[in-house]
């Protein structure tokens, strides 16, 4: 497809997040116009996002997405910029006086509230933050208590709760083929855990794993997975939806030979526990204690997959609750923002006011447009969506006032800014591969984690 763009020059594009979402929109913008430039903006230092810092360290496969990645940004049309806060370093109006059209791929990276009572004690986690720590990401903890708690509750049934559970359940030695710097792989390695408890309010068939990465759950020596037989129950609505599915009927037959094991006595074995039908109700403990433990309250399946209360409960005796019930999008400084489904509200990726008129020239993609489901690849499709919306828009949209080439690169560093570019991402891999091969287990590669770091390497002043 070729745009029928103004006589002054190409159409010019911002895309606000480096992550998967943002460079598939890139790409498939850079494909359908040959007069399109795509500037690709992030708040990190470094491209890829959600890859970067929210896939699991030992999934490697899944981090091997960089590599096609990588090739899209290096098309010479697109641009990488690091270093640039949207809606706080720089207002949505500045980037709008020198683009056509705005393209918003902010993901989900924080927890979604659970309105428990407890939710607030000391060793309450989001999810999120403790994948933000064994990720390394530069802005969040660097360090994380893993010696107060033995039992461990984890809250949701979904791939990031697996994630968590094997973290924690996999010692520190285990991980050390991965790219956890040393103060991460030090916080497992000391860790206290001995059994970790997962639980879910629905039943096995509403579970939202899939089918490979619930199999990964147990595929460490040091590691077995027991399922508790008491919630593996099964309604009208959960046949049917074995039915329809095949990975429904992958997970459940998972979950039932797990169900018929006994738990592994052995000190040396970590365990990981999944509890169905049992609805997290309060975390207990107090202001001087922490957690203490959680209340849950027994469910029953009511035929149409969906659950009810027994007011029955069960405390179980847990040090720390790690809650992992799903991610939420921020809003945006200058936007409106679907506080209840925490996205951006949008008509097929054209970001709307409270009215539902789209905004000129705003768009919307990935996690942050239809909130956090979905596998990396989904997220082709969506983007799809949006930039056909956009170029069906583009011989409308008012052009940008400034459209000199570099133009908004000297607002930045007006700024004082420290922006990164794409080279510097080159020089940063090198750096931390560098660093993995003089490591003393001679590691393929290290993460960097301090942003001035990370900075300093990029723009080669290391
Ligand atoms: P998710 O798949 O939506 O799972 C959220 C879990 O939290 C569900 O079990 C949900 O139960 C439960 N939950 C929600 N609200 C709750 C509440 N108030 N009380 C108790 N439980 C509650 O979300 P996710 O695990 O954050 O994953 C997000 C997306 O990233 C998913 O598409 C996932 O597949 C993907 N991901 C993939 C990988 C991978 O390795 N391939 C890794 C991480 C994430 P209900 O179903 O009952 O609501």
């Amino acid at each position: 497809m070729s745009l029928n763009t103004s006589i002054d020059g190409a159409l010019r594009i911002a895309v606000v997040g480096a992550g998967p979402a943002g460079i598939y929109a890139s790409d498939i913008l850079s494909q359908s116009d040959e007069t399109a430039t795509i500037d690709v903006f992030d708040r990190l230092p470094t491209p890829y996002g959600l890859i970067r810092y929210g896939v699991a360290p030992d999934h490697p496969r899944i981090k091997q997405i960089i590599v096609a990645l990588h090739r899209v940004m290096e098309n010479p049309r697109i641009t990488f910029t690091g270093n640039v806060n949207v809606g706080v370093d720089v207002s949505l109006d500045e980037l709008r006086d020198h683009y056509d059209a705005v393209i918003l791929s902010t993901g989900a990276e924080r927890d979604r509230p659970l309105e428990i009572p407890g939710v607030e004690l000391e060793r309450s986690y989001g999810g999120a933050d403790f994948v933000a720590f064994y990720d390394s990401h530069p802005d969040r903890p660097k360090s994380w208590d893993l010696t107060t708690a033995r039992s461990v509750a984890v809250l949701g049934v979904g791939n990031v709760a697996l994630d968590v559970s094997r973290i924690l359940a996999r010692t520190g030695d285990e991980l050390l083929y991965t790219d956890i710097p040393d103060h991460v792989h030090a916080v497992l390695r000391d860790s206290a855990v001995t059994d970790v408890h997962m639980f879910a309010r629905r039943g096995p068939a509403q579970a939202q794993f899939t089918p490979v990465e619930l199999r990964e759950l147990d595929h460490s020596p040091n590691v077995q997975v027991v399922v508790d037989p008491e919630g593996m129950e099964f309604d009208e609505g959960s046949e049917r939806a074995m039915a329809a599915s095949k990975a429904t009927r992958m997970v459940v037959s998972v979950l039932s030979d797990w169900a018929i094991r006994e738990a592994d006595p052995d000190p040396a074995v970590r365990r990981i526990h999944i509890h169905f039908l049992q609805n997290p109700v309060e975390i207990l403990g107090d202001s001087s204690t922490g957690v203490t433990g959680l209340r849950t309250e027994r469910q029953r399946l009511t035929g149409d997959a969906t659950i009810e209360g027994t007011g029955e409960f069960v405390d179980w005796d847990v040090q720390a609750v790690y809650r992992c019930i799903g991610y939420r999008s921020e809003p945006m400084r200058g936007l409106p923002f679907d506080s209840g489904r925490h996205v951006l509200p949008n008509a097929a990726g054209r970001v709307v006011d409270e009215t539902g008129a789209p905004l000129t020239g705003v768009y919307a993609t990935g996690w942050v447009k239809r909130g956090p489901v979905g596998l990396i690849g989904h997220t082709k499709s969506d983007a799809a969506e949006t930039v056909a919306n956009l170029l069906a828009d583009a011989g409308s949209l008012p052009r940008a006032v400034n459209r000199e080439p570099g133009s908004f690169r000297a607002v930045l560093l007006a700024k004082g800014l420290p922006i990164t570019d794409f080279e510097g991402w080159d020089r940063l891999e090198d750096h931390e591969r560098s660093l993995g091969a003089a490591h003393a287990a001679e590691r393929e590669r290290v993460k960097l984690h301090d942003r001035d770091e990370m900075t300093r390497v990029a723009a080669h002043r290391a």
